[in-house]
């Protein structure tokens, strides 16, 4: 923290900033750029949120100058990190910062889907709520379009509202080239290379069920997204089965609901 106090090569340095990017934890996020935190209009709202409000905004800019204690020093530092994590928020969904997150995302920075049939499906971070200290910061997947918790207990601890309900679906809205095809793969369980009955029975019904709902959809002329799957030949018997599930699985969903 003593290289703060050594004086900055010129006035428009960002050693804070270059200094909390590069900190182990911090890789989720991005470096905001000068001409955004210097201005007023994106910061609005934000001087009741931080301690410390001022002398935050200064040390995010490097015009920081108070001689203080430690104690003080340390509080202005956390408030600092706390604004430039409400700031993130606001900056990465900005055309700028949504091009600095999208060279992130395609790097495979935020980390990879854990689920194996995503095949390491590059990750984004974003948040449950847009109000601090609720929640941490969750990894989204386009592929399978679910949340999973950081690897990292340092990525785990940072707050979901430094990243927003919204960043990852403006991203894909704005890059809609980076949505992944929809895809239905899914694990099949087996017990010695058979397929587990139930299991099975039940698949193959929402199997029917699914293309049923694409056949709907294709005569709508509506767009699925799904991408084009090799339609597998079905043999009479297993028509003959699905006929049987799909009376088992129906009777057992009326019997469930009364
Ligand atoms: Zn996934």
């Amino acid at each position: 923290m003593d290289e703060f106090n050594s004086e900055t090569d010129s006035e428009y340095s960002n050693y804070w900033r270059d200094w909390f990017i590069s900190s182990r934890g911090n890789e989720y996020f991005c470096e905001i750029d000068e001409d955004y935190l210097t201005d007023r209009f994106n910061l609005t709202g934000l001087n009741t949120e931080v301690q410390y409000y001022q002398y935050a905004l200064d040390l995010v800019t490097d015009v920081f100058d108070l001689d203080c204690d430690d104690d003080m020093r340390e509080q202005i530092e956390k408030s600092a990190r706390h604004l430039y994590g409400l700031v993130h928020a606001r900056y990465i969904v900005t055309t700028r910062g949504l091009s600095k997150m999208l060279d992130k995302f395609k790097k495979g920075e935020f980390g990879k889907c854990p689920r194996v049939v995503c095949q390491s499906h590059p990750l984004l971070p974003m948040g449950q709520h847009d109000s601090p200290n609720i929640s941490a910061v969750k990894l989204y997947c386009a592929k399978c379009e679910d949340l999973y918790n950081p690897k990292s207990s340092r990525h785990a601890a940072i707050d979901g509202a430094y990243f927003g309900t919204s960043f990852h679906s403006i991203l894909f809205q704005v890059y809609p080239a980076m949505l992944p095809p929809k895809s239905s793969a899914r694990y099949e369980p087996r017990v010695f290379g058979f397929k587990v009955h139930a299991a099975a029975a039940l698949a193959r019904w929402q199997e029917v069920k699914k293309e049923d709902m694409l056949l709907r959809l294709k005569d709508l002329a509506v767009e699925t997204g799904f991408e084009e799957e090799e339609a597998e030949e079905m043999t009479d018997e297993e028509m003959s089965e699905i006929e049987d599930d799909t009376k088992l699985i129906e009777d057992g969903l009326v019997g469930a609901a009364r």
